[in-house]
């Protein structure tokens, strides 16, 4: 039969092929969609099932950068990403995200005791003035008006978005043009200039390819004999734990100015029962690693009785969770401000080090690939037949699904 329609009708085509269903391929297809290209997506399990699902969802502004004192010239890109997801937030930017669930317009950062004093400079410094602002103990979170709780707490211009309704948001209005695919690797090869995706409606032909599959790229390029590129997976040991408080957290513990990164990186996710699943990274995550599970709990614990005690009595239903975070590492890693684009033989791999950063990876793609051959209207009518009866891939839930 689809012999048959292909004989008809020709090859079924498309400009681009992006393999990787996390944001970072949601959102460029959608922007090579909206800049006229046709444009379909492959994804091996569920939309958002990697670390996007499993990402806190801040969207950072540098200040973190800053802090770990690793700011370099390229923090203006990093800088601007909080505006620009506000801009798409509101209908206005290049990516409709009007239907995202904001947790948190602004998260918070506190210290332990009174800051050390070049971080309480680098905190009060001209740079970080309109992002940092220091709140008296009247507009402390619910959280630190605790006995126990002698630090600073300072206002950050970060907002925090549910991932879920971010993957489902970009999901949604091309879900007619994504393909649930086990085996992709294998599946695909060169043909010609371009590259042929053996689907179970049939070859699907493509001029370009954007590998955006997080830890599966790699396995992807040495399918198609390509170098491997320059990230690393980097493992990473969560803490979830259920919070019956009536004020949710969102921010980062620093005690330093010399950390790489924060103590505690903290956000709280609605459960639909009126509590919140609170879920714990930062350095907590990097250090644990080689913690079992049982030791990862009872260190987060231990921590949280220090950094964030009024909490602790409302802690109830510790789990971990286990996930590989992907990041650029040689010269790169010198720059986690900005996304990671790997080009080799017409094949665009792409890693955005943070989702904070896809708008701008998107750019650098759209940039990367030029103009559309020929108008979409009528070719993306055609694609989408061709491939009406091909199973999609389905939603994740993010954390609460790993956790159910
Ligand atoms: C615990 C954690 C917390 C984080 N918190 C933040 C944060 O607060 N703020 C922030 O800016 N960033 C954060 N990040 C980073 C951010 O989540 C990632 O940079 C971003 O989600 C990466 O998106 P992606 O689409 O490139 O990759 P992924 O989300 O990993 O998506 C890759 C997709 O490709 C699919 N795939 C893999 N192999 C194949 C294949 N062979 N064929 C087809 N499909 C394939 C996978 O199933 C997956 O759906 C966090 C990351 C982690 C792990």
């Amino acid at each position: 039969m689809e012999r048959q329609r292909q004989r008809k009708q020709g090859p079924t085509e498309t400009d681009v092929l992006v393999v990787g269903g996390g944001i970072a391929g949601l959102w460029i297809q959608q922007r090579l969609l909206s800049a006229g290209f046709t444009a379909v997506l492959v994804e091996q399990q569920r939309l958002g099932g990697s670390q996007s699902g499993a990402s806190q969802g801040i969207i950072h502004g540098g200040v973190k950068y800053a802090l770990g004192g690793r700011l370099t010239g390229s923090t203006e890109v990093i800088a601007s990403m909080p505006g620009r997801w506000r801009r798409c937030i509101e209908g206005q930017g290049e990516v409709d995200l009007r239907g995202v669930r904001i947790l948190t317009d602004s998260c918070h950062l506190w210290t332990l005791g009174s800051p050390a004093s070049a971080l309480a400079s680098l905190l009060d410094s001209q740079a970080l003035r309109r992002h940092v602002v220091p709140l008296t103990r009247h507009d402390h979170p619910a959280c630190f008006r605790h006995e126990g709780f002698h630090g600073t707490v300072y206002r950050l211009d970060e907002l925090v978005l549910d991932p879920v309704s971010l993957v489902r948001t970009l999901a949604t209005p091309n879900l007619a043009l994504m393909l649930q695919l086990q085996q992709v690797g294998k599946r695909l090869e060169r043909s010609g200039d371009g590259f042929v995706l053996d689907t179970e409606s049939g070859p699907l032909h493509a001029r370009h390819l954007v590998l955006a599959a997080g830890s599966g790229n790699p396995d992807l390029l040495e399918n198609l004999g390509l170098e491997a590129a320059p990230v690393q997976r980097r493992p990473l040991h969560q803490v979830c734990v259920t919070l019956d408080h009536p004020e949710p957290l969102y921010g980062h513990c620093v005690t330093s100015l010399t950390a790489e990164q924060p103590e505690l990186t903290v956000t709280s996710h609605p459960t639909g029962t009126g509590k919140w699943l609170l879920y714990l990274g930062g350095r907590l995550a990097d250090t644990g690693v080689s913690l079992t599970p049982a030791q990862q709990i009872s260190a987060a614990r231990d921590l949280m009785a220090v950094v964030l005690p009024g909490f602790l009595p409302h802690l109830d239903g510790w789990r971990t969770l286990r996930v590989d975070r992907v990041e650029s590492i040689g010269e790169a890693a010198a720059l986690p401000e900005t996304p990671c684009i790997n080009e080799q033989a017409n094949v665009l791999t792409v890693w955005p080090n943070k989702m904070s950063l896809i708008p701008e990876l998107a750019d650098q793609v759209l940039t990367r690939l030029g103009h559309p051959a020929a108008p979409s209207g009528n070719r993306l009518a055609a694609l989408t037949a061709a491939l009406g009866k091909h199973p999609r891939p389905a939603l994740s839930r993010g954390i609460l699904e790993w956790m159910a």
